[in-house]
């Protein structure tokens, strides 16, 4: 967040700069360096998926669809909720297809929050939590996560709970640490929705880059389908950021809610690439087996080259991004420390405290995304090896 004012810009939004993301690509640009910051893979989906979006395109696809999603793709996410969660969900009334899985956030707080009105979320958080809340007028109240490995502390969960608290929102695989919920602490989570009428609103993102704990939907713990709004995206799954095709479930009569936001800050997006992810979300097994199998591989050769390194790693359970600890090397601010590693290494990460309500909490930490080719990884290792020791606190 930028401490200067900025001009013309709303009380609401003031502090929110420009994001750490852009900030980071940036520098990365400017120093040629190998971007391990922002989360866009370096490679693209498969073929056959940009083939059945170019076709749609050729054949005519190309105007307004229906505001919450052509019906194949709105039947494709429910079949996706079928076949990996035994999950049934209406494609016609349950189903709202956004830009992305940020318009689905961004749309769900509008819809759902009164100014005035809490959201609780876990800290570190992914940092369009924060902006929706506001744009919202909403008051975030936030709960600590320790680590990847790290037990939910469902006692801080319940004390940030108030009279004034509407909904939760959680995300798992969570984005930066790489945590995966275990099915017993989403049932604590589930507990206390249901004790405080809480709204429950996930990100699953990540939902299929787990590396052992299985990921499972909050919405398909008993009693929580009817509270819980699912937001996932084909960006993550599919190598497809850019399409920026994302999805909100929920039952119909939160659906309407959302979509009634949804109509008017883009009331339908990417027909022609809506058709492409229709197909992508039938991929058989093996595409998925492959997806996980090569990310793990580049999990573990970062880990182990970070580890090398003598950084602290903080070894994710799911997700693309790893935190490190950078005390071990001699430094203690992640904020100073990515913004030389572009010129001094050639490599670009994102310090986590951008990720933080108390920034102080996440000073230490780095996080480097392994969404990249082999040849990336290896050359971003390569130029870590080399130069980072020359780099002086
Ligand atoms: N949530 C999390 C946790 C993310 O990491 C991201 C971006 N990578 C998003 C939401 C946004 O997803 P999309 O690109 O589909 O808008
Ligand atoms: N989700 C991506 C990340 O965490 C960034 C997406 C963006 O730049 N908004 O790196």
């Amino acid at each position: 967040m930028a401490s200067l004012r900025t001009p013309h810009l709303t009380a609401k939004l003031q502090g929110f700069g420009t994001t750490i993301f852009s900030e980071m690509t940036a520098l990365a640009v400017a120093h040629d360096a190998v971007n391990l910051g922002q989360g866009a893979p370096d490679f693209d989906g498969p073929d056959w998926i940009k083939q059945a979006a170019a076709e749609a395109m050729v054949r005519g696809a190309n105007q307004y669809c229906r505001s919450f999603g052509i019906p194949d793709l709105c039947a494709a996410i429910a079949q996706h909720q079928r076949r990996f969660y035994d999950w049934g969900v209406d494609p016609e009334t349950e189903v709202t297809v956004t830009a992305g899985a940020t318009e689905a956030i961004f749309a769900t707080l509008l819809a759902l929050l009164d100014v005035g009105d809490e959201i609780v979320f876990f800290e570190p958080y992914y940092d369009s939590y924060m902006a929706a809340a506001a744009a919202a007028g909403a008051r975030p109240r936030t709960v600590p996560l320790e680590g990847p490995k790290a037990p939910l502390d469902v006692e801080a969960l319940r004390r940030a709970i108030t009279p004034k608290t509407r909904a939760l929102l959680l995300n798992t695989p969570h984005n930066p640490l790489g945590k995966v919920f275990s099915r017993d602490e989403l049932a604590a989570v589930a507990e206390v929705c249901r004790e405080y009428d809480l709204v429950a609103i996930t990100d699953e993102v990540y939902e299929h880059l787990t590396f052992g704990p299985p990921h499972v939907p909050l919405a398909t713990l008993p009693g929580m389908a009817e509270r819980t709004i699912t937001i996932s995206s084909a960006g993550k799954t599919f190598s497809l950021t850019g399409w920026k095709i994302g999805w909100a479930i929920a039952p119909p009569a939160l659906s309407r809610a959302v979509r009634t936001a949804h109509q008017f800050i883009t009331f339908c997006n990417g027909t022609p690439l809506q058709h492409g992810i229709a197909k992508a979300l039938a991929a058989d097994d093996d595409y998925f087996a492959a997806f996980v199998a090569g990310y793990r591989k580049r999990r573990d050769v970062l880990c182990g080259a970070l580890a090398d390194l003598d950084m602290d790693v903080l070894e994710p359970d799911g997700t693309y991004f790893v935190c490190a600890d950078i005390r071990p090397l001699g430094f203690d601010d992640g904020y100073a420390f990515c913004r030389r590693l572009p010129a001094e290494v050639g490599v670009a990460a994102i310090p986590c405290a951008a990720f933080y309500e108390h920034p102080e909490r996440g000073r230490h930490l780095v996080r480097f995304g392994f969404c990249k080719r082999d040849a990336t990884l290896d050359e971003g290792i390569a130029r870590l090896r080399e130069n980072l020791p020359k780099m002086k606190p």
